[in-house]
């Protein structure tokens, strides 16, 4: 089994071209890399084992960052959960998946309706006759729905026929500008994996979920006790959190991550309600949506910004501040309590997103958008 991606591994995929990352598109924001990482001849995932039989594969950081997946072995089959951003991501975790055990894979659940968490699901459906994938009830019309967010079937269309084209062009101005022989080679790398993905896309077959949860339900798969837990709204208003009880693990898609949160999407004082309710579960491990297996008391951590940034924004709403106010001082008020722990890698940074969060706490929480 091999070491997780250290922050050298990760600093090193990237490369100088993190320095060019500051214009990030709306789609970027969620989970997605911008179109900066390495080239498709690496490896996507590192498979840790978290458990008898459970593995955590952790998404190698580059281009549309793929969310981390849980993969539960059982008596007779596997559930997995999550399935990343494009099918050869979902082939290439397959592929190691078989490596493990030659059952087939019964169950996939997906977390959210976010584009980095279930545009693989063919893969899973194409090699597995019967496959059920399951997701809350509010995910699967998410996955529809035209204004849902980052994520669904509109939102593949968005991407092929406006949001790639774009980025594509604009990698295409970067290469010829670029006057660093290693930054052109990079983004030349980069522009690549853009039309690589763009190709996928184009040929993307949508595969929804077959079956819908909209309570909390436990599972018994091949002597597996597997409880799926509607909490409620938070990073959607569809999460769907996976228990293990006798294993202690959690897994949560991006409603915890071992980054900076993507509010946009989401509902910030509900998000804390139900980060509340997944601490009463009584676990160790998390499989976090992005980032490395982390302790249970990483959850404090990152639900006590969310809480002290909605308590910040509505304080200087209170006096009247202005939005690019607020978000200069509440920067700096939370960095210390909160700067070091939510910048452990090179993406989703305090920095990064901070502004854009006090924006959303703003919209969806004072002005209630
Ligand atoms: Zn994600
Ligand atoms: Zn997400």
């Amino acid at each position: 089994m091999s070491k997780p991606w250290t922050r050298r591994q990760v600093l090193a995929q990237m490369g100088i071209a993190a320095a060019a990352v500051h214009t990030l598109d709306p789609h970027e924001l969620c989970c997605a890399t911008p179109a900066w990482a390495q080239t498709a001849d690496k490896e996507l995932f590192e498979l840790q084992k978290v458990g008898d039989g459970v593995y955590a594969a952790i998404a190698a950081p580059r281009y549309k960052t793929n969310c981390n997946a849980a993969v539960i072995v059982t008596n007779d089959g596997v559930v997995v959960v999550d399935s990343h951003s494009k099918p050869s991501a979902a082939r290439a975790l397959y592929k190691e998946i078989q490596g493990i055990t030659n059952k087939p894979v019964r169950k996939l659940v997906n977390t959210h309706f976010h584009f980095d968490h279930w545009q693989g699901n063919q893969i899973y459906a194409e090699g597995n006759p019967g496959l059920e994938v399951v997701a809350t009830q509010r995910t699967r019309e998410n996955l529809t729905r035209p204004d849902a967010g980052l994520g669904g079937i509109p939102f593949v269309e968005k991407q092929v026929t406006t949001l790639l084209p774009a980025e594509i062009q604009k990698l295409k101005d970067d290469v010829m500008r670029a006057s660093n022989p290693e930054m052109k080679a990079r983004l030349e790398s980069n522009l690549q994996q853009a039309e690589a993905y763009f190709q996928e896309l184009k040929s993307f077959k949508p595969t929804l979920p077959t079956r819908t949860v909209s309570s909390t339900t436990t599972l018994q798969e091949g002597g597996r006790e597997i409880q799926l837990h509607v909490f409620g709204r938070g990073h959607t208003d569809g999460d769907l959190f996976i228990y293990l009880p006798k294993e202690k693990i959690v897994a949560t898609g991006d409603a915890l991550i071992d980054w900076m949160p993507f509010m946009n999407d989401g509902y910030p004082e509900d998000w804390v309600q139900t980060l509340s309710a997944l601490e009463n579960l009584d676990f160790a491990q998390i499989i976090p949506g992005h980032g490395t297996v982390l302790p249970k008391s990483n959850l404090a951590f990152f639900r006590g910004y969310m809480a002290d940034l909605i308590a910040a924004v509505r304080k200087a709403a209170g006096e009247g501040a202005s939005l690019e106010e607020m978000q200069k001082k509440i920067s700096d008020d939370l960095a210390p309590k909160y700067e070091k722990g939510m910048s452990k890698y090179p993406i989703g940074q305090y920095r990064d997103r901070v502004g854009v969060n006090v924006e959303m706490v703003l919209k969806k929480v004072v002005k209630k958008a």
